[in-house]
């Protein structure tokens, strides 16, 4: 499958795809077990208004659109599931297409007045970016970069378990980056905050879209250099030091931390 953004488009038909979103969850057709991803003739017979329509760009040259709906509407074979729950249920590409479109979404809802002079904004013609008619203040999407880093110590994994999990899982370590940090000034300063150790040899893995709702995850793999492990306890519950044979429950795999331990995993092999 082959994704082409675009921000407009004059064309119209009865495949185009919309992602439509009630909240943080998605419209989608269940066929048995498999999840799809309604189309304009979908939509037409369901009788919903649709508002805040923003084109995403074509796959396999199908338009995609996203949009959002008020109420979330009932109807045989059609439901609203949280986009998180979708990771791994829906096609990779699709899902990443749904990012995308969550993203849009809430940055259409949370981007409707001039955060400078308090205006209402209009949508400008010629890119995706809001416009303050009243200052001229140009807002673009927002998004919030991350990062997110597997620190080994020779034949050895850092796992911690924050605070902010749902579940019971271990993960990699993660944090936002601030104004001014390059993003290896943020792989050490998280680690050095909520685990007392230092690193060494930061090294550029891969990055991670993450709508939930505006991140990009970039990530790194580091070793550990010094320090005992000292944690944060605000953050973290619990933080420790795993072999490859022993480790406790982790991500999900779709996820860039999953990648991670995944990496950590095979090159131990
Ligand atoms: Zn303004």
């Amino acid at each position: 499958m082959v994704f082409l953004p675009a921000f407009s488009s004059e064309e119209s038909a009865s495949t185009d795809l919309f992602f439509v979103f009630q909240n943080d969850k998605m419209m989608v057709k269940a066929i048995g077990r498999d999840k799809e991803i309604p189309c304009r003739a979908d939509i037409q017979q369901l009788q919903v208004t649709l508002k805040s329509i923003n084109h995403l760009g074509t796959l396999n040259g199908i338009c995609c659109y996203t949009a959002e709906v008020d109420q979330a509407c009932e109807a045989e074979g059609v439901s609203f599931l949280e986009l998180r729950s979708l990771l791994g249920q829906l096609d990779e590409e699709l899902f990443s297409i749904a990012g995308r479109a969550y993203q849009i979404i809430h940055w259409e809802r949370t981007h409707k007045f001039c955060c400078r002079c308090g205006n209402r904004t209009e949508s400008k013609t010629e890119e995706r970016a809001k416009v303050c008619p009243q200052c001229g203040l140009i807002i673009y999407p927002h998004i919030s970069p991350a990062i997110i880093v597997a620190v080994t110590r020779g034949r050895e994994i850092l796992l911690a378990h924050s605070r902010r999990f749902h579940s019971q899982f271990f993960s990699v370590l993660a944090g936002f980056v601030e104004p001014g940090e390059t993003l290896e000034a943020t792989v050490k300063r998280e680690i050095k905050e909520e685990i007392g150790i230092e690193v060494r040899n930061i090294k550029y893995f891969g990055s991670q879209p993450w709508p939930f709702p505006d991140s990009l995850m970039v990530a790194f793999t580091a070793e550990y250099a010094e320090g005992e492990i000292r944690i944060d306890e605000k953050e973290i519950s619990e933080a420790h030091w795993f072999k490859p044979d022993k480790l406790p429950s982790i991500p999900q795999t779709g996820t860039i931390a999953r990648e991670l331990i995944d990496w950590f995993l095979k090159s131990e092999a």
